[in-house]
C-alpha cells in the first residue's frame, strides 16, 4: 500500500466517521426541539454522549472499527489483520476501509 492509497483510505474513513456522527447530531437536534427548557446547555454534553447509544449496534460497530483504523494508520499498523497479523488484501481494504480481520479470521469468527 503506497502513501496515496493510504491518504485516500484515510479520507474515506474520516468521511464515514463524519456520516455516523452526523446521525448522532441529527438525533441530538431532535432532542433539542423536543425539550424546550433552560437546562439544555448544561445538559448538552451529556446528551451527546447519551446519543451515541442511540446508534444501532451495527453503526456503533462500524464507528469503533473506523476509529480503530484511523489509530492504526497513525501507528503504521493499518492493513494488518488484528487477529493473526497477516496482511489484508488491498481489494478487501478498498471495499471496506475499516475492515479489521483477514477473510480467514473473519469467517472463523462468524462460525463460532
Ligand atoms: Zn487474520
Amino acid at each position: 500500500m503506497n502513501q496515496n492509497d493510504l491518504k485516500k483510505l484515510r479520507k474515506m474513513l474520516m468521511e464515514k466517521r463524519d456520516d455516523l456522527l452526523q446521525v448522532v447530531r441529527s438525533k441530538k437536534e431532535d432532542l433539542r426541539e423536543a425539550e424546550i427548557g433552560d437546562e439544555i446547555d448544561s445538559a448538552s454534553e451529556t446528551a451527546e454522549k447519551e446519543m451515541l447509544f442511540e446508534l444501532t449496534d451495527n453503526e456503533k460497530t462500524i464507528l469503533d472499527a473506523v476509529e480503530a483504523s484511523l489509530r492504526k494508520i497513525e501507528k503504521g499498523t493499518y492493513g494488518k489483520c488484528e487477529a493473526c497479523g497477516s496482511k489484508i488484501p488491498f481489494a478487501r481494504i478498498e471495499a471496506i476501509p475499516w475492515v479489521r480481520y483477514c477473510i480467514d479470521c473473519q469467517s472463523k469468527a462468524e462460525k463460532s
